[in-house]
């Protein structure tokens, strides 16, 4: 994994022990002497993660850190502030200054590569993420995700796993007064409910009884639970089980004792990852689906079609042997005009389901405008071309179509223009030969078939 990390203290040792160990480690690293050094090198240097030390003159980490998180440019970069040793007041001020985590001083060399490495490879994960969101919204297919995600996670469902009644307690009452909260102290249990539950957060004790970082490693590998934010509570000093932890895929951990503001605002960070996350998912399917299909229909666009024959097209063998079908719904118009659009968008639906019950796995459909359908044909001779055709044109023709309100249903036909492409066949040459038979078709009275060479 290589990955840019930006090291900033004003003491020039810390600064040198950070790069000595990072850079032994094949890490690229940058250094700043200051928050606004630390700045100016977030926007130049385009870091990965940033280690920032919380005291310094000038402009302090926290600032820095606040200054950071909330340009749009470089939110996403994470931040480990590097506070004294256990001043949790310090790790609180940091968290509401959007630090992603914490280092304490003098930095241990495996908590510190364990923990640079899980936030680099969550950030890699967010970087795709996001570069795809672009892509999207080039397209014109998805919002911007920022105003979508409030900070309100109130029907966040955390599951917290501890046995010892006492912790188990504690640990509860600090979340429950935001989230709703399971409490299970078996272990086996815990895995059959987390896999059920859709969790926002799980909490696991390490020193479960039945071995915390087994079951944590058991939550990793399963597909239900493999996103969500786990949140190990470890023993002060248990560094071995801590270092386990992050490399087994634990996204977090808190120190016993337990402090409740460092709790819930680490568990707070944690949801708003994962929620972020899915967002984005959620985004990124709707907009591949939005970006190459007719909403109505679910049929493939006109966007897709084009872009598909042009490829067919590109090639001579392949364009020798393709058909194009064009089919346009006879008197559609009036079907809007007696019934009413929303009859007619039942009619476009059952017709595009119809197609789709009648076509070849290797043909494409789609819907190019409003009652205009195409298929793309490939490897079909001329022949299969018009009896496909035929099929379709008979498949219309049979049952009258579903229409709400209408018990009888509805009669309804179409016209269809055939043609085989051709080696020197543009998209355009193409089409125009498929229309000028459709044009043939409607002029010949409708319900009928013809073709073009
Ligand atoms: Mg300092």
């Amino acid at each position: 994994m290589t990955a840019r990390v930006l090291v900033v203290d004003d003491i020039l040792p810390n600064v040198k022990l950070l790069e000595a160990k990072l850079s032994s480690e094949y890490f690229d690293v940058v250094t700043a002497r200051n928050g606004r050094e630390a700045l100016e090198a977030v926007a130049r240097d385009k870091p990965d993660i940033v280690l920032l030390d919380a005291m310094m003159p000038e402009m302090d980490g926290f600032e820095a850190c606040r200054r950071m998180k909330s340009n749009p440019l470089h939110a996403h970069i994470p931040v480990v502030m590097v506070t004294a040793l256990n001043d949790v007041e310090d790790r609180v001020r940091g968290l509401d200054a959007g630090a992603d985590d914490f280092l304490t001083k003098p930095v241990d060399d495996v908590a510190l590569l364990a923990r640079v490495r899980s936030l680099v490879r969550l950030k890699f994960v967010m970087d795709e993420l996001r570069m795809r969101q672009l892509t999207g919204a080039s397209l014109g297919a998805v919002e911007d995700v920022a105003p979508q995600l409030g900070e309100n996670f109130d029907d966040a469902r955390v599951l917290v796993i501890e046995d010892d009644k006492r912790s188990a307690a504690q640990l509860t009452a600090a979340l429950n007064g935001h989230w709703k909260v399971t409490t299970q102290g078996d272990g086996e249990q815990a895995l059959i409910q987390a896999k059920g539950g859709s969790f926002d957060l799980i909490v696991v004790s390490a020193s479960l009884k039945t071995d915390g970082l087994r079951l944590c490693s058991h939550l990793r590998s399963i597909e239900e639970t493999r996103q969500v934010p786990l949140l190990l509570v470890v023993d002060e000093g248990d560094r071995k089980r801590l270092v386990q932890g992050l490399e087994i895929g634990v996204s977090d951990y808190v120190m016993r004792p337990v402090d409740e503001t460092e709790l819930m605002a680490r568990a707070r960070a944690n949801v708003r990852r994962l929620r972020y996350q899915n967002l984005l998912r959620q985004n990124q399917q709707r907009s591949m689906a939005m970006s190459v299909t007719d909403a109505l229909t679910g049929l493939y666009n006109r966007h897709y079609m084009t872009t598909h024959l042009g490829t067919i097209l590109s090639r001579p063998e392949g364009a020798r042997s393709c058909a194009l079908m064009v089919l346009d719904i006879d008197h559609f118009k009036s079907v809007n005009d007696k019934h009413g659009h929303a009859a007619g968008d039942e009619v476009l639906r059952e017709f595009a389901q119809r197609i789709q019950r009648t076509m070849r796995g290797t043909d494409l459909a789609c819907r190019v405008g409003g009652e205009e359908f195409v298929l793309v044909m490939p490897e079909t001779d001329l022949n299969a071309a018009v009896a496909a055709a035929e099929r379709l044109r008979q498949a219309m023709d049979g049952e009258p179509m579903k229409v709400a309100g209408l018990p009888e249903g509805l009669k309804v036909t179409c016209s269809i223009g055939v043609t085989p492409t051709r080696a020197d066949d543009s998209i355009e040459t193409a089409f125009k030969r498929a229309d000028g038979a459709l044009y043939e078709a409607k002029n010949g009275g409708r319900n009928r078939v013809c073709t073009a060479f």
